[in-house]
């Protein structure tokens, strides 16, 4: 694909993670199937597969043998498979092993793996079936006929400088002219995000919430956690936020290790990346990871809304795949097999669309049925009050998860809500000694268990070119400085897992932000959690962010 041009193709699906390849995969095969030719084409804003996906990962492997019916299953690169799983409670010194698997959390017969290895493989697949894959192309708009109709993409231009004036090296972004576009962005997609609020399609619907996930993986020395052993920790280093750490054991002696915590907190100054390395020196992990050495690092956000949170999934010529739609069974803490499962809805859709030559929503809300008469409704509809019951603790939250299991999901009090995670933080009066920021002033990074953002971005292997428009956008300038910096005390500086935004104050004291957006590992949280949505997340140039290589 070249700039410049207009490009047409049957399908365009934008994004290159599990949803967006399964997708490809399953609509090549019912085209085959059909005796059909269409195009399919997919691009990745990513430099290459893989180098934008982060995931926990374990992976129920069933729903490969559902997309891949012709692969032998030992081709597919699981690392191990898990062979056994234990829930500790931690203290600040202290850890109790929970003698029961909880509700949903069960990981018999599941594999560790490296979630970018496995789109690598899904890839290579697709192209084998005719897909045309392109990446590090980032699109930056979606294209709408006078109806309202979604008619393909534009790609981002290129060589514009910090201040929005065209450089030597120009090159205006490519025109995708599609019949039908799959939405396989990811969490918090922007183009999705736009069509949301274009066509209100979360109207009705509760707000979509999120966790942010910081997550490391090391080398240790020999015999300190068997390949396939897998830890699940809840309590320390924070029970006033909702989520909990996650350790598994890999083959060459590797760990994968996180820490995933709900964006729903009040506390301003509350710093995911701070609370994942003090849950580190927990002698339990810090034992595992001794003398030991960082190889990667990352960061994500993770839909948690779970039912009651899915948007609408289609619009004339548009339907929403994979964590963009908000895919994500939480109290089993997946979502890979939905987002898999949801492309396979996407392409069973797509080729009715197709055959019929009709891609208006009248014929695309089929897609909605697929989804309910699959496994991903079963797996969502039991649970659609999970996460919404912790909202206001754990104690509540516990409680209501206990009557939701014996109400089948119904719980006591109906549907429960959700608030924008914006929307939930307090000013910083409410804190002040009391704050996350106060109570962890002592705590230093060691750079050999414990490591700044500075350094842990380091080891993301993020690079974006200077000359470009930042891709970070403060909304409300005007009142930026009153509310967001002087009101919240600037909670980017905190929540942010890259040190993207920087609080400068100058001699006078005046205070401003800077942003240093080249740090950026577009988790997305910033344009989730920022007060008075103060900021937007657009996609930078095509190839920059992340590298990411065993995430
Ligand atoms: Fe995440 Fe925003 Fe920071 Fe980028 S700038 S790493 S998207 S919080």
């Amino acid at each position: 694909m070249n700039n410049n041009n207009i490009v047409k193709t049957d399908v365009l699906i934008i994004g290159g993670g599990p949803s967006g390849l399964a997708t490809a995969i399953r609509l090549a095969d019912l085209l085959k199937q059909k005796g059909l030719e269409k195009r399919i084409l997919l691009i990745e804003k990513g430099n290459s597969i893989g180098s934008h996906i982060l995931s926990g990962a374990i992976i129920k492997p069933k729903i490969f043998k559902d997309l891949l019916p012709d692969v032998d299953f030992s081709e597919i690169p699981f690392d191990t498979k898990v062979t056994k799983e234990s829930v500790m409670l931690l203290s600040k010194k202290g850890k109790f092993k929970i003698p029961f698997s909880p509700p949903y959390m069960g990981n018999k017969g599941n594999y560790c793996a490296s979630l970018g290895e496995i789109c690598r493989f899904l890839a290579k697949k697709a192209e084998e079936k005719g897909v045309e894959i392109y990446t590090g192309f980032a699109v930056n708009e979606l294209l709408y006929g006078e109806d309202g109709r979604v008619l393909g993409a534009k790609t981002i231009d290129t060589g514009i400088d910090h201040h929005g004036n065209k450089m030597e090296n120009f090159q205006e972004g490519s025109t995708i002219e599609s019949n039908l576009v799959i939405l396989a962005e990811g969490t918090r997609g922007n183009l999705t995000k736009i069509l949301i609020n274009k066509f209100a399609m979360q109207k009705g619907r509760n707000p979509q919430i999120y966790s942010l996930g910081c997550k490391e993986l090391w080398s240790v020395p020999e015999g300190r956690i068997k390949p396939g052993q897998v830890y699940n920790t809840m309590g320390f280093p924070t029970t006033k936020v909702f989520g909990g750490g996650f350790i598994y054991g890999l083959k060459d002696n590797k760990v994968a290790l996180g820490l995933a915590l709900g964006l729903d907190f009040a506390d301003p100054t509350f710093d995911t990346h701070k609370a994942f390395q003090i849950w580190k020196t927990h002698p339990f992990i810090a034992n595992i990871l001794k003398d030991g050495k960082l190889l990667e690092y990352g960061a994500k956000t993770m839909p948690e809304g779970g039912w009651y949170s899915l948007p609408s999934l289609f619009s004339d010529g548009v339907l929403i795949v994979g964590d963009s739609a908000g895919f994500l069974a939480m109290p089993a803490l997946k979502g890979i097999h939905l987002a898999i499962r949801s492309g396979m809805c996407a392409a069973e859709t797509a080729i009715i669309a197709l055959e019929k030559n009709d891609f208006s929503g009248m014929c695309l809300c089929e897609y909605e049925n697929y989804i309910k008469k699959s496994n991903i409704y079963k797996e969502l509809f039991p649970v659609r009050n999970f996460r919404q019951g912790f909202i206001n603790g754990l104690l509540a939250g516990f409680f209501n998860f206990g009557t939701q299991i014996v109400t089948c999901g119904a719980g006591f009090f109906g549907k429960l809500k959700t608030h924008h995670d914006s929307a939930v933080t307090k000013k910083l009066t409410k804190f002040r000694k009391n704050s996350f920021k106060e109570k962890t002033a002592y705590f230093e990074f060691d750079k050999t268990l414990t490591f700044d953002k500075a350094t842990d971005v380091y080891y993301s292997g993020t690079l974006h070119d200077e000359k470009q428009v930042p891709h970070l956008q403060v909304n409300n300038k005007e009142s930026y400085p009153t509310i967001n910096i002087k009101e919240y005390g600037a909670p980017c500086q905190f929540y942010c897992p890259a040190e993207v935004y920087e609080l400068h104050t100058d001699k006078t004291g005046h205070q401003e932000l800077r942003i240093h957006f080249e740090n950026c590992v577009h988790c997305k949280t910033c344009d989730i959690k920022e007060p008075a949505d103060g900021i937007t997340w657009n996609v930078p140039n095509g190839g920059n962010g992340p590298e990411y290589k065993y995430m």
